[in-house]
C-alpha cells in the first residue's frame, strides 16, 4: 500500500456555547475557529483521518515540510513516518499539537485497513473505563459545589478542579470541595501552569491534606529541579508531563527525577498514538500511572490500550452540566467496535 494524497479540508470548528472560562490569566473558550480534517488517502482507497482546531497552522506545515514526507511512503511504516516528523520538528519547532496530527491519521488508517478498531492495532487492554468529570473555571465556591453535585448524579466517578489560578482561594476550595462530596469520591486538581514553587507548595499541602488523588501541572514544565523540589515538599502524588514540547523524549528524566507518581500522555500534545505509548509504556516500567489528556474518540481508544491508566477525561463547560454523549449513566465510556478511529463524517463541516 502507498500513499498518493495528503490533503487538509478546512472545516468550522463551532463556539462553545455557552462560552466557559480558565483560570485567571489564561483565554477562555475560543470562538468559532478554522479547524481542519486531515485526510492521506492510499492507492488501496483506505483513506485514515485526524482532526484539528488549527487548519491554517497544519495547512502550511503540511504544504511546505510534511507532504513529500508522505507521498509514496508506505502508510503501515507509521514508525518511520513518526521519526520523519519529529526530525522535521528540529527546524520547524511543530506545536505540540500538530506533531502527532499524521501519525493520528495513520493509525485510523492501520484500523481501516486491518477492519479492526484502532485500540486492538495498539493492543486491546479493557472494554470500559470510568470517566471523571474536568470542570472548567466556574465562579464561586457555591458554584463548584452545585456543579460536583449535578455531576455525581450524572454518574460520574471522580472530579477534577480547573479553578482560579489563586494559591489560597483554590485551596479553599478544594478542602470544601471534599468535605462537600465525602471520603469516597476521586478529587484531582488541576493548575495549568499558574503558579510558582511558593504557591505550589502551599497549595499542594492543602490538597495533600483533603486527600486529592493528584496535583496537575501547577507549574510550567521546563524546569524538572523545580518539580523535583514540590514533590520534596508535599505529600500529595503529582501529575507530570502535559504540555511541554518534546515531552515524549524527556518523561525518563521527568521520571528519574523522582518527582513523578502520575504521568500524562495522550494523542494531541505527545506525538499522537505513537507518542503517547511510548510514554504509557516508559511509565509502566517504572510502576507509574500514565494518565490519558483530554477527552474525544482518539483519547478514548488510548484508555482501551495502556494497562496502567484510570480514567477518561471528560469535560464538563456548563451550569446546568451536560454530560458528554460517550459517558453513559454509570460514568462509564466504551471501547468504539467500528474500524479505525471512528471519526464521524457527518460531525466535520466544510469551512465556507
Ligand atoms: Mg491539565
Amino acid at each position: 500500500m502507498k500513499i498518493v494524497e495528503v490533503r487538509l479540508e478546512r472545516l468550522v470548528v463551532p463556539a462553545y456555547s455557552p462560552p466557559f472560562r480558565w483560570r485567571d490569566g489564561l483565554p477562555g473558550s475560543e470562538p468559532e475557529l478554522v479547524g481542519g480534517v486531515l485526510r492521506i488517502l492510499t492507492d488501496e482507497g483506505v483513506e485514515g483521518i485526524a482532526l484539528t482546531q488549527r487548519g491554517v497552522i497544519v495547512e502550511d506545515v503540511l504544504d511546505r515540510r510534511l507532504r513529500d514526507e508522505l507521498v509514496g511512503a508506505d502508510p503501515l511504516d507509521r514508525e518511520w513516518l513518526w521519526h520523519r516528523v519529529w526530525e522535521i520538528d528540529r527546524l520547524e519547532e511543530l506545536p505540540v499539537y500538530a506533531l502527532g496530527l499524521i501519525d493520528t491519521a495513520l493509525w485510523d488508517l492501520a484500523g481501516k485497513a486491518f477492519e479492526v478498531p484502532t485500540y486492538k492495532l495498539l493492543g486491546g487492554y479493557r472494554s470500559a473505563i470510568p470517566a471523571y468529570a474536568s470542570t472548567v473555571t466556574f465562579a464561586s465556591i457555591e458554584e463548584y459545589l452545585d456543579v460536583a453535585d449535578q455531576c455525581l448524579e450524572l454518574g460520574y466517578r471522580a472530579i477534577k478542579l480547573h479553578a482560579w489560578g489563586d494559591a489560597r482561594r483554590d485551596a479553599q476550595l478544594g478542602e470544601a470541595l471534599r468535605a462537600h462530596v465525602g471520603d469516597d469520591v476521586d478529587l484531582m486538581y488541576d493548575g495549568s501552569a499558574g503558579f510558582d514553587l511558593a504557591d505550589a507548595v502551599y497549595l499542594g499541602r492543602a490538597l495533600g491534606g483533603a486527600g486529592y488523588r493528584w496535583y496537575e501541572e501547577p507549574m510550567r514544565e521546563f524546569s524538572i529541579s523545580a518539580y523535583q523540589r514540590l514533590a520534596e515538599r508535599v505529600d500529595v502524588p503529582l501529575l507530570v508531563g502535559e504540555t511541554s514540547d518534546g515531552v515524549h523524549m524527556n518523561m525518563a528524566d521527568f521520571i528519574i527525577s523522582g518527582c513523578a507518581t502520575y504521568v500524562r500522555t495522550g494523542t494531541l500534545y505527545k506525538g499522537g498514538f505513537t507518542g503517547a505509548m511510548r510514554i504509557a509504556h516508559t511509565a509502566d516500567s517504572f510502576r507509574l500511572r500514565a494518565e490519558v489528556h483530554g477527552g474525544g474518540l482518539a483519547n478514548l481508544h488510548l484508555c482501551m490500550a495502556i494497562p496502567n491508566t484510570t480514567y477518561y477525561e471528560s469535560l464538563v463547560t456548563s451550569n446546568p452540566v451536560a454530560r458528554e454523549p460517550l459517558v453513559d449513566s454509570d460514568g462509564l465510556v466504551h471501547a468504539p467496535t467500528g474500524p479505525g478511529i471512528g471519526f464521524g463524517e457527518d460531525e466535520l463541516t466544510p469551512y465556507a
